[in-house]
């Protein structure tokens, strides 16, 4: 059995970085989360450090072996690629690279991303849409994230954003950094969106700038103060 066929099986629930806000309620209800859709940023709870959101073993394995020290959370993932992708694989590989590793991300968080090419916590995955939209609570015209500990992002999407993107005027490359940033912001434990900027301003990360703004003036690839929490440490 292919390890994507194994993953597809296995797989309970997406998360998608631009699906509707109702679907993304009925994803991720559960009985250890809670999803809270319809919140705006000013109602959004920070969870306690260490508190179980997901499952028990994912957090007590990354109590005992991913901290480097009280402040640093290190996560391991591997790259792949899944389907008939037209972007370069390896250029995907080194962009993702760069955007976790920037000064302007979850870095601010103190999460430290590693690549590995076995052992992973999450993985990344480059995929053409007929493997999203095979998947569970997955759609091929979005990027998604899965329980699964899988980071899915939408060849499509990547090469070219969406229309809601392209109309505010988001380059590619920011598109990128929003997308890989907002998609793991979902695997660290951001599990609902922000609904709405009720009073203007720049978009929050976890907003669904994919598919519109939704009140914000600015759009934004990276994860502002309030949202730099994860989980996972
Ligand atoms: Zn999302």
């Amino acid at each position: 059995m292919s390890s994507m066929v194994r993953k597809a099986i296995l797989l309970a629930v997406g998360i998608c970085a631009m699906g509707t806000a109702a679907g993304l309620g009925v994803a991720f209800a559960t009985s250890s989360n809670e999803v809270v859709a319809g919140l705006t940023a000013e109602k959004i709870e920070i969870p306690v450090p260490g508190k179980v959101l997901m499952w028990p073993e994912v957090t007590e394995k990354v109590a005992s072996e991913k901290k480097d020290d009280e402040n640093v959370l290190t996560v391991k993932y591997k790259t792949e690629v899944w389907g008939n992708v037209v972007a370069d694989f390896s250029d995907f590989r080194a962009k993702v690279a760069e955007t976790l590793a920037d000064a302007r991300g979850w870095v601010r968080a103190g999460i430290k991303f590693v690549e590995v090419s076995s052992g992973e916590d999450v993985d990344v995955i480059l995929s053409d849409p007929a493997h999203l939209e095979a998947l569970n609570g997955c759609s091929g015209e979005l990027s998604c994230t899965t329980w699964n500990n899988q980071v899915i992002i939408n060849d499509v999407r990547w090469r070219e954003g969406t229309e809601a993107t392209r109309t505010v005027g988001m380059g590619q490359r920011d598109y990128q950094h929003m997308v890989v940033n907002h998609e793991m912001g979902h695997w660290l434990g951001h599990y609902s969106h922000v609904e709405s900027c009720p009073n203007g301003g720049v978009a929050p990360l976890m907003l669904q700038q994919s598919t519109g703004m939704r009140g914000c003036d600015t759009f934004n690839a990276w994860p502002l103060e309030w949202e730099l929490w994860a989980n996972k440490k």
